[in-house]
């Protein structure tokens, strides 16, 4: 049985990248006959807007993208994630560098624009220094999968990405151990969003085979970016998604996904076609 998910991060309002990664998710669920989820991922406290989950679930009502089951919360699910760690423990450790040292010891940046950790407390903390984040070691190997747009995708994590933050002494997981806890135990077969996350597949991947839980299947759409080729986003100023104007919206989301362009949710069900979906991993839009 398909499970999709939809994950926003209430940030502010849905905007017109959410709305295609949101839409694309639910047609490859409805066109599979399977489920369709929605994620709240409001971990990330400081960044997010009162109100704002509220403001995207009634936007997506008010679209038509019914979801199934109960909304799920990130906030809530410290207990899932604190289990995680435990089960992590022999391939975690304490790091307990500042940003300004890692900062001058980084060795580049990964794709997403993180700072390669160098392993500085790899062997164990320095006395008397303080614990400020918990590290997974980076798998040596190459790590491979096929995305079902992007095509076939590898990341060695050791060389590329480095031993990355699973949770930080303040009480904050990280967003790629939560991603992976909740997609396994809502049973998520099948992962659709927006392609500026391509490069935290490899580790959350990772985080799967340590876990013992099987890994879904990926598709990442292009990310629609602004002339500077900046994520829309509130941000960017990009304008947030008006359901008033539902058939228009829909529209253009459909031809950026490379579909025939129609607000009957219905005939785009029928006309899904991943093949359609443009390769490649961002589509500058002339008015953010
Ligand atoms: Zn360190």
């Amino acid at each position: 049985m398909y499970v999709g998910r939809f994950a926003p991060s209430p940030t502010g309002p849905m905007h017109f990248g959410s709305l295609v990664a949101a839409l694309a998710s639910w047609l490859d669920a409805r066109a599979a006959r399977g489920r369709w989820l929605v994620r709240i991922e409001d971990l990330d406290a400081p960044r997010q807007q009162p109100g704002a989950a509220a403001v995207i679930l009634r936007t997506l009502e008010r679209l038509g993208l019914a979801w199934d089951g109960q909304v799920i919360y990130q906030s809530v699910r410290a207990p899932l994630y604190e289990a995680a760690l435990a089960r992590l423990q022999r391939h975690t450790y304490w790091c307990g560098c500042t940003r300004r040292e890692i900062a001058d010891s980084a060795l580049g940046h990964a794709g997403d624009g993180a700072q390669i950790y160098p392993g500085t407390c790899s062997r164990g903390l320095a006395p008397g220094r303080t614990p400020r984040a918990l590290r997974l070691r980076a798998a040596a190997g190459a790590i491979g999968f096929r995305d079902r747009v992007q095509g076939a995708q590898s990341q060695t994590l050791a060389r590329e990405v480095g031993d990355f933050v699973l949770y930080r002494a303040d009480g904050q997981f990280a967003y790629q151990l939560a991603v992976v806890v909740d997609d396994a135990e809502q049973g998520v077969t099948d992962v659709v969003r927006g392609a500026d996350l391509l490069d935290s597949t490899a580790r959350q991947i990772h985080l799967q085979a340590l876990l013992g839980v099987p890994a879904p299947r990926y598709l990442h759409v292009p990310v629609a970016v602004n002339a500077h080729g900046e994520k829309l986003s509130k941000q960017t100023g990009a304008r947030p998604v008006d359901p008033a104007q539902r058939d228009r919206v829909l529209s253009e989301a459909l031809r950026f996904l490379g579909q025939p362009a129609t607000p009957d949710l219905d005939e785009a069900v029928a006309a899904w076609d991943v093949a359609a979906i443009p390769r490649r991993r961002t589509t500058a839009l002339a008015d953010g």
